[in-house]
């Protein structure tokens, strides 16, 4: 089955919304249509600059999706400093990232968190880009296996065949975050190969084999070509190369080139 690879950008807590415009922009202007048809691209801009982002993706009619970082699980409510689901929806998202190991090593955010999260993102009729991923210490005691499966297990707990099937998952080797140091194309196959077989294990083949599996670590021009060129790697969430226009188009090319 052919699945449309998934570039996004999870810009993290960089650009004010001025900055955002000027990012989206530049972004759109460096990719070709054959670019954007081949491959969907996202951008994750915080919270603050979601609306600005949205008005000029919608109003210049620019190819590219957008999503949020993180939300809520509850709709409504007591929950000061917070925003939910729906009211990522409203804005135009289509995408929440969530379970980022950011957000689980510093906001101590566990797989039960992360599935509510999931839920509402799907509720609100969004798609979750679902973060798993192991530490450097679960690596070296080699647990990578025994660790990706848990999170992805935790944290699609309760999902239809329907709604996983239409989720992404974004592997993201801990120790390859932001370190200039990605996994190697061998190793991400293995390792998303293993997360396709746990989600086949929770709902179905079928499911497995529409759900898109995001590589994510220090991708780069210079890497994209070969990790997307492995069977089961659909793309990829970027971080610091996302906040580069030029490089994170050069990314979208090399990604657009392996899928056409
Ligand atoms: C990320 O933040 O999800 C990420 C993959 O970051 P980087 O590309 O900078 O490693």
């Amino acid at each position: 089955m052919a699945r449309r690879p998934v570039i996004a950008g999870n810009w993290k807590m960089n650009k004010n919304h001025l900055e955002a415009i000027q990012l989206t922009q530049k972004t759109a202007w460096a990719l070709a249509k054959e670019d954007t048809d081949a491959v969907e691209v996202v951008v994750c801009p915080p919270f603050v600059d979601l609306r600005s982002v949205q008005t000029l993706i919608h109003g210049d009619k620019l190819p590219l999706a957008f999503g949020a970082q993180n939300c809520h699980p509850e709709p409504s409510g007591a929950y000061t400093g917070e925003v939910s689901a729906p009211m990522l929806a409203k804005i135009g998202c289509r995408y929440v990232i969530v379970g980022h190991s950011e957000r689980r090593q510093h906001f101590g955010e566990d797989d039960e968190l992360v599935n509510r999260k999931a839920k509402a993102v799907l509720g609100a009729g969004m798609q979750p880009i679902v973060c798993v991923g192991e530490s450097l210490e679960q690596r070296e005691a080699g647990q990578t296996a025994e660790v990706v499966s848990g999170q992805v297990r935790g944290s699609l707990a309760g999902l239809t065949a329907e709604q996983v099937g239409g989720l992404v998952v974004a592997y993201e080797p801990v120790w390859a975050i932001g370190t200039g140091r990605a996994a190697t194309a061998d190793d991400a196959q293995e390792t998303i190969a293993l997360v396709r077989g746990t989600v086949a294990e929770l709902v179905g083949r079928t499911a497995a084999d529409a759900a898109r599996i995001q590589y994510g670590g220090s991708v780069k021009s210079s890497n994209v070509e070969e990790l997307m060129a492995q069977p089961d790697v659909d793309g990829a969430l970027v971080g610091g190369a996302s906040l580069d226009a030029d490089e994170f188009a050069q990314i979208v090319k090399g990604a657009a080139r392996r899928a056409r």
